[in-house]
């Protein structure tokens, strides 16, 4: 009789998983089930690029800024948290929009490998908040070679909201975006989100998060 309840135990357990099976993106299932790399898009700015490094690196060397270290950066705008005037700020900002390359704005580590394999499955969606699109289509240039760019979409969108809109028009399901606000947007959009764990989104969001591109990586089908 025990065994037999077993069985029934068992049995509606399989069911259960059966018929609920997750999303990738929800519960302890999402390393089980992969996504398509022609289904997820990128953010550029704390995903793509590491541009809290440049403008630490900035703030120093141009500015005589020193003191502060990237775990010091706990808001997504950055005069909140640390002292600096709002006019240098700008200033910083302004000279990575315009021309990242010069500011010497690297890679997150992985994103590059990531990135151009994910290019031989389908192309990849980018879409950034900033609102010039040359600077970054010449980072890209340089950092990967022409045959991947022209598999990379890039969009420019120019404001921080209603990233939403650009990616269901691209018919992406999944972003990895570091702006905790945006990811909450997208997921009240019919999108999942990933929060790629920055400082400035920790204890903002319960949504899910990735820590590295290596984490991004082993996500995706390829
Ligand atoms: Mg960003």
């Amino acid at each position: 009789m025990k065994s037999d309840r077993l069985l029934m135990l068992i049995t509606v357990f399989q069911c259960r998983d059966y018929f609920f099976k997750k999303e990738p993106g929800q519960g302890k299932d999402r390393r089980e089930m992969k996504i398509q790399s022609g289904e997820i898009g990128f953010d550029l700015d704390g995903v793509i690029a590491d541009t809290a490094e440049a403008f630490i690196r900035l703030a120093c060397n141009e500015h005589a800024f020193c003191s502060f270290t990237l775990e010091e950066i706990t808001t997504f705008q950055v005069e909140d948290c640390l002292n600096i005037p709002i006019p240098v700020v700008e200033e910083i900002f302004n000279t990575i929009l315009h021309d990242s390359l010069a500011t010497g704005l690297q890679p997150m580590e992985g994103a590059v490998d990531v990135i151009t394999e994910m290019t031989s499955a389908a192309p990849v969606t980018i879409i950034t908040a900033r609102s010039l699109q040359q600077p970054v289509e010449d980072w890209l240039q340089h950092f990967f070679p022409a045959s991947v760019c022209a598999n990379i979409r890039l969009v420019a969108m120019g404001r921080h909201d209603d990233k939403a809109r650009y990616i269901h028009e691209h018919r992406l399901r999944y972003f990895i975006d570091d702006r905790a606000e945006t990811c909450l947007q997208l997921a009240d959009a019919a999108i999942t989100p990933f929060v790629f764990s920055q400082p400035w989104n920790q204890g903002k969001h319960d949504l899910q998060s990735v820590k590295s591109w290596l984490e991004i990586h082993a996500m995706l089908a390829l």
